[in-house]
């Protein structure tokens, strides 16, 4: 009798501390998972963190090669000849040094816009992020690694330049967002450029060119092409380059810039890669698909 007592209490504690059978996973959109990855994954947050440490480090040693004389390139493109990046020159003597950050998924987590998108499975609406600009500014949380990186920069007497999208009307809640989080000051025209300001357009390049007049820029720091140079998203004639010559391009005659003048942070949730939206066709060759034998 007691044996089998002893047995059925074996037998219901070993039930008791079985795992339970693993639930099937629903599928989750594309959006939520790339939202999901961008702000709660470890692997984001390094990325994002090393650049930003990677980026303070390169920009030091840059300064000191500009104080002895031993350059003169600007991390502003100038043109691109050969098939090759042609720098922007800069002098210590006349402009201070700056680095140029873009702000959006950059120094910025949009959390809430691009909780409230991927939640409503939505597409990008741009009254929407409107309002969000306008509104959002006290829900805007730092980038892992951005606030100590600009802190850094502003220690060694560099200026953080921040070049970014938003509108014009909302600069005065941007800034005060950006001083919030410990970003510093942040002055409309001066150190911040909002869209259409230099040249009445989207695209960056305007304003780089504005910022270069202004600043020896040592580096910059987006989550987008367009943050660094507008050749890479756009071909001479205007058109838009597709995904794969898009990454050519980036890797050829920008290559030696990468790491070493212009640092990414990730972003997987949106940006001119997936405009318009790219399918398996467009990214995995034949030779490389594969399915499993019968
Ligand atoms: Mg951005």
């Amino acid at each position: 009798m007691r044996a089998a007592s002893l047995g059925l209490a074996l037998l219901l504690g070993a039930c008791a501390t079985a795992p339970a059978a693993r639930a099937p996973l629903a599928p989750v959109s594309p959006a939520l998972q790339a939202t999901t990855w961008t702000y709660g994954a470890a692997e984001a947050a390094l990325i994002a963190e090393t650049s930003f440490r990677a980026m303070v480090d390169r920009a030091e040693s840059r300064l000191g090669a500009l104080y002895f004389g031993s350059g003169f390139e600007s991390a502003i493109v100038r043109d691109v000849a050969d098939g090759r990046a042609r720098m922007r020159e800069c002098d210590l003597t006349f402009h201070r040094p700056a680095v140029v950050f873009d702000l959006d998924e950059t120094l910025v987590w949009n959390m809430g816009a691009q909780a409230d998108q991927a939640a409503r499975n939505a597409p990008f609406d741009p009254a929407r992020w409107a309002r969000w600009e306008a509104e959002g500014g006290d829900r805007l949380v730092a980038v892992p690694g951005a606030v100590e990186a600009v802190q850094a920069l502003r220690a060694l007497g560099i200026t953080p330049v921040f070049n970014s999208n938003r509108a014009v009307a909302s600069a005065g809640a941007t800034a005060q967002a950006l001083a919030r989080l410990g970003f510093g000051e942040a002055v409309h025209g001066e150190t911040l450029w909002l869209h259409g300001d230099a040249d009445g357009s989207s695209r960056k390049h305007g304003r780089r060119v504005a910022i270069a007049e202004r600043f020896c820029v040592l580096a910059q720091v987006g989550d987008q092409m367009g943050d660094f140079v507008d050749a890479i998203d756009f071909a001479e004639d205007g058109s838009r380059r597709a995904a794969a010559e898009r990454t050519r391009v980036a890797r050829t005659a920008f290559g030696r810039l990468w790491g070493e003048r212009w640092f990414l942070i990730p972003n997987p949730m949106y940006g001119r890669w997936n405009e318009p939206p790219l399918g398996l066709d467009d990214v995995v060759p034949q030779e490389a698909r594969w399915t499993p034998k019968e």
